[in-house]
């Protein structure tokens, strides 16, 4: 296998297997900016069957696990990092396609003669490991995961299937989204039979909400705004508006998407910095992330993002411009 090598597929490649199930050394699972369910789920389900097969496991990445995700079996190992400490033997990333998105921890984390091992569903991905599996199929990298740790041998412990189980739930919507397919059923079938509990995962992601959720709910939704043909619906989130805990717990971007006739919706959230984070979503006639690749952003052609640079007001008419000449484009 030369170094940077590519595999698109959605069997996982023997090259991957020989790396993990070697001799074992020290391996860091990174993940990326604002980690959500699937690469947490992942990262920790991969990484507590390589521990059990004898890898020293490190878990870390540059933000936090969000509180509404903390139940993640293995999630109080999680480190948060501006810089790592050392160097390891072998990088997991899941779910990462660009390796801008670790804030430089993958640089310096990796070791001159190691492995980066990218693992991603993301068509967009930049190949940037040197062994890398991207299968723009699977639903969610826990699909894949899954099927690398039934073919690198590993027990699939109700930990390991609740980590994954939660991958595969939250990248699908709750199995509502256009990727979920009879693989993603499969596998979630075997989650639940190694131990997942679907209930239980519904109610840690949507029943324990704190008691003054609805009530910033109710007051960030009436910000929605629908264009005059009904195609696009937006909702804009000034800085200070909410907590960080509220808008990681709340898909907030799946209230203007749930709207009859709305063909893209977005949600823009002022960050700090001058810095407008942006997610997109379609409902199958506009690729979204084509727009968002405009914006120096990516994703899958219904779920997409990117982070621009401008005032709230500036980056959301820039980006409703870009919606208005995609939804032409597709009339014409
Ligand atoms: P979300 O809107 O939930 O943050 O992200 C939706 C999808 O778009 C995810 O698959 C995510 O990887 C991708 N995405 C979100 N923000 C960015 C970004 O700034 N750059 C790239 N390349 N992809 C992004
Ligand atoms: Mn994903």
């Amino acid at each position: 296998m030369t170094a940077g090598a590519t595999v698109v597929s959605p069997v996982p490649p023997a090259p991957l297997l020989d790396i993990l199930s070697g001799r074992g050394g020290s391996a860091l699972l990174l993940g990326h900016v604002h980690p959500d369910g699937d690469v947490l789920g992942t990262l920790l389900g991969l990484g507590l069957g390589l521990e059990a097969a004898g890898w020293a496991v490190t878990w870390a990445g540059p933000h936090p696990v969000p509180d509404v995700l903390a139940f993640l079996p293995g999630a109080t190992r999680w480190q948060t990092w501006s810089a790592p400490p050392r160097r390891f033997d072998v990088v997991v990333l899941t779910d990462c396609p660009n390796p801008d998105r670790t804030e430089g921890l993958l640089d310096a984390a990796r070791s001159a003669s190691g492995h980066v091992l990218n693992i991603d569903h993301h068509p967009d991905n930049r190949r940037y490991g040197t062994l890398n599996w991207i299968d723009p199929a699977a639903a969610a990298t826990g699909e894949m995961v899954f099927d690398l740790i039934r073919a690198l041998g590993y027990p699939v412990t109700p930990e390991i299937a609740l980590d994954l189980f939660t991958a595969v739930h939250t990248d699908t919507g709750s199995f509502r989204y256009s990727n979920t397919t009879p693989r993603t059923f499969r596998i979630a079938a075997e989650l639940t039979a190694a131990g997942a509990d679907p209930a239980l995962v519904s109610d840690r992601l949507y029943q324990r909400r704190p008691p003054d959720a609805l009530a910033t709910l109710g007051l960030v939704l009436r910000r929605i705004s629908v264009s005059k043909d009904g195609r696009v619906a937006w909702l804009t989130v000034p800085r200070g508006l909410c907590s960080e805990a509220f808008l990681a717990a709340e898909d907030l971007v799946t209230y203007p998407r749930s709207l009859d006739g709305v063909e893209v919706a977005l949600l823009l959230r002022e960050e700090g910095d001058g810095l407008v984070k942006a997610s997109l979503r379609g409902k199958g006639r506009i690729a979204v992330n084509r727009i968002a690749q405009r914006f120096g952003g990516g994703g899958h052609e219904n779920a997409a993002g990117c982070t621009v640079r401008g005032t709230l007001e500036d980056a959301t008419t820039a980006l409703l411009d870009a919606v208005s000449r995609a939804l032409q484009e597709d009339r014409t």
